[in-house]
């Protein structure tokens, strides 16, 4: 079986597993876990922030990025596909009290225009006031899309010179940065909270770091234990995720390379499926056509491919460490085929 339902089904490596064995540990509620505090400093030091704080998964990272921003009963706006809006059960809602509105955009990439139609700062008493944007980059729905980099200038001054928060999404900006080679403290920069995950193709096995002020860390800090998300020894997992960072980051392009063969092979036989240009990094959406995205993906398990359907026509096709370039191109060949029926 091939599967290729997601980059969060990437194994730790018994080297991984060996540096967790040997992490020091302590009380992070106490603050004395070395490992978490090493790791907290290097990640925000990475993306050019204060500080920041080891979370146990990106959802959590992104409820307390925008809960530091957004007032209960204020909205923060996103795209229709953000995982913020669709894949975290509502929490934002449920937990803090905070609205969203959403634009559309091809693809999940988004320009300032876009955003500045939508943002409604300041509304007064009879609408509700913007007190967040929230981008993804790379764009987990859009199909691994990469924001490019001038629109994320461009929204970030739109931002601020409305008084606006400015949230970043970026589970998979690992992905963003080995595609483009931009910074990650330049992406890091132009965001007031941003959230990276180290379990999605960087292969740990739990964790997600918030990095922001010190000031906002702090209060988030307060904010995560009150969630129930304090946690003691959390240092072999810290241990994982830096591991992830020294060992797995620069390998990250072989996901890229396979995923396009993943595509190129698919649409050889169906060409409508997927515009091969589109695929920037290890995320490959699939159109089914007027088929229903169930039944395809049942045709690729039954062929030995796991997919997942991800809208009504729509399957998402993901690679990752233990995905080899070869399995990449003939998972390609079986969907293509099943497309092209
Ligand atoms: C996976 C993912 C997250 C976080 O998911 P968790 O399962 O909560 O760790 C957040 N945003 C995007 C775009 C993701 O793909």
């Amino acid at each position: 079986m091939i599967d290729l339902r997601s980059d969060t089904l990437t194994r730790p490596t018994p080297e991984m597993l060996a540096a967790m064995a040997a992490a020091p540990v302590g009380d992070d509620v106490y603050g004395e876990d070395p490992t978490i505090n090493a790791l907290e400093a290097k990640v925000a030091a990475m993306l050019g922030h204060e500080a920041g704080l080891f979370v146990t998964t990106g959802s959590m990272g992104n409820l307390l990025g925008i809960w530091s921003l957004v007032a209960p009963g204020q909205e923060v706006v996103c795209d229709v596909r953000a995982h913020i809006a669709r894949a975290e059960m509502g929490a934002h809602a449920a937990l803090h009290g905070t609205t969203m509105r959403t634009w559309t955009s091809p693809d999940g990439v988004t320009d300032a225009a876009t955003i500045a139609s939508v943002i409604t700062p300041d509304a007064g008493p009879y609408l509700v006031s913007t007190a967040a944007v929230a981008l993804e980059n790379t764009h987990n729905f859009g199909g691994g899309t990469v924001q490019p980099y001038q629109h994320l200038v461009e929204v970030s001054a739109l931002c601020r010179d409305a008084g606006v928060g400015l949230h970043l999404d970026g589970a998979r900006l690992w992905n963003a940065h080995v595609a483009t080679g931009v910074p990650l403290a330049d992406y890091g920069r132009l965001f007031d909270t941003v959230n990276v995950c180290f379990s999605k193709g960087l292969g740990a096995p739990v964790g997600s770091m918030l990095v922001a002020s010190a000031e906002v860390i702090a209060k988030a800090r307060v904010q995560r234990k009150r969630l129930g998300g304090g946690w003691r020894q959390a240092g072999v997992l810290a241990a994982a995720a830096d591991y992830a960072l020294e060992h797995h980051l620069p390998r990250l392009g072989e996901d890229h390379v396979a995923a396009k063969a993943f595509a190129e092979q698919v649409v050889a036989l169906a060409p409508d499926a997927v515009d091969v240009s589109s695929v920037a990094t290890n995320i490959v959406v699939l159109s089914t056509g007027t088929r229903p995205a169930a039944e395809v993906a049942k045709a690729a398990a039954e062929a030995g491919v796991l997919v997942s359907a991800l809208g009504a026509h729509m399957v998402r096709a993901v690679t990752y460490q233990q995905i080899s370039l070869d399995q990449a191109a003939s998972a390609g060949q079986i969907l293509g085929g099943i497309l092209a029926a």
